[in-house]
């Protein structure tokens, strides 16, 4: 029988309407709504779509956004200035830099210098090391998204077998660390892993973060699993997952397509955060 597509276009326009009511309570509360401030440096095409796909959202949920465009030839102290002044004000909750920065910008530091009550990306050392204790603190939107699809899928993650593939700051480490936090037994998988299928044919979760067009097919599933694609493949047939969709799908109980999976639950996890970034400044 073909798995349950799990719908992440529904389930983020559930949690993008339920922050658009807690948006407007927060309004009536504080007199003022939640400011999200993005940061581009260069002129990336696919930051630019991404950063405004962000303020639409912000928009639509009644939340404002200010952007700063900055040429690529910015230097590092000159983004650190920016971000330390984003961090000071009183007006901005939230402070998202997009990556990627130009070569010349290590972004290991300018992440390190966003004030960590207003990283909304959830990337800084403070947040991924309060993750890291099991504390509270602002999670990755990507890997806070697949949290919230297996919440809505009621996948039951007490003592379940959970392999993550991909060992990313950005996704595959925060989500092993939300599924361990969760109960489950996780094993992370990455590129020296000796037997990628074996490993992950043992997961009643498994999820994808590789970035390789359809590496994991049916013989890497155990039937009956529940299987997130996180990967977001360009080809020239259209955008693809880590998973053989096709294939597999014959084999899970559930999975995310790609696209209308986990990317609509990423921006959508934005908002949440940028929310809870405003709430705890007040
Ligand atoms: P990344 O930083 O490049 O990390 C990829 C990980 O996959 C690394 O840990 C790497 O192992 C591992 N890997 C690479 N080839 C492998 C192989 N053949 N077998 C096993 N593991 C392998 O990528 P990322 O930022 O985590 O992103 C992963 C994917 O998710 C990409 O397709 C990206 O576009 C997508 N993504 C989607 C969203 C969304 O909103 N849907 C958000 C973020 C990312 P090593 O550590 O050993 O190198």
């Amino acid at each position: 029988m073909a798995a349950r597509i799990i719908d992440g276009k529904a389930v983020g326009a559930a949690v993008r309407e339920r922050v658009a009511t807690e948006v407007h309570a927060y309004e009536s509360e504080h007199g003022r709504t939640p400011v999200l401030a993005t940061v581009i440096v260069g002129e990336d095409p696919a930051s630019e779509i991404y950063v405004r796909n962000k303020h639409k959202a912000c928009e639509e949920a009644g939340m404002r956004s200010v952007h700063h465009g900055l040429p690529a030839e910015t230097s590092e102290n000159e983004l650190l200035e920016l971000v330390g002044e984003l961090g000071l004000d009183r007006e901005v909750d939230g402070i998202l830099v997009q990556l990627p920065l130009p070569d010349h910008i290590d972004p290991d530091r300018v992440v390190a210098a966003i004030d960590p009550g207003k990283d909304v990306d959830g990337l800084t050392p403070v947040n991924a090391g309060l993750l890291a204790h099991g504390m509270s603190g602002l999670v990755p939107c990507t890997p806070a998204g697949v949290m919230e699809l297996l919440r809505h899928e009621a996948v039951d993650l007490e003592g379940a077998e959970a392999v993550v593939v991909g060992r990313s700051k950005l996704v595959g480490v925060p989500v092993a660390r939300l599924l361990l936090a969760a109960n489950a037994t996780v094993t992370v998988c990455h590129s020296r892993t000796r037997d990628l299928e074996e490993t992950c044919s043992r997961a009643d979760v498994l999820v994808a973060a590789v970035g390789v067009p359809r590496l994991l097919g049916p013989a890497a599933v155990k039937p009956g699993a529940v299987v997130i694609d996180v990967g977001m493949n360009r080809r020239e047939d259209g955008l693809c997952g880590d998973v053989d969709f096709d294939r597999v799908v014959e084999v899970a109980a559930a999975i995310t397509p790609v696209p209308g999976g986990v990317g609509p639950m990423t921006i959508a996890m934005l908002l949440v955060n940028t929310l809870a970034a405003a709430r705890s400044r007040v």
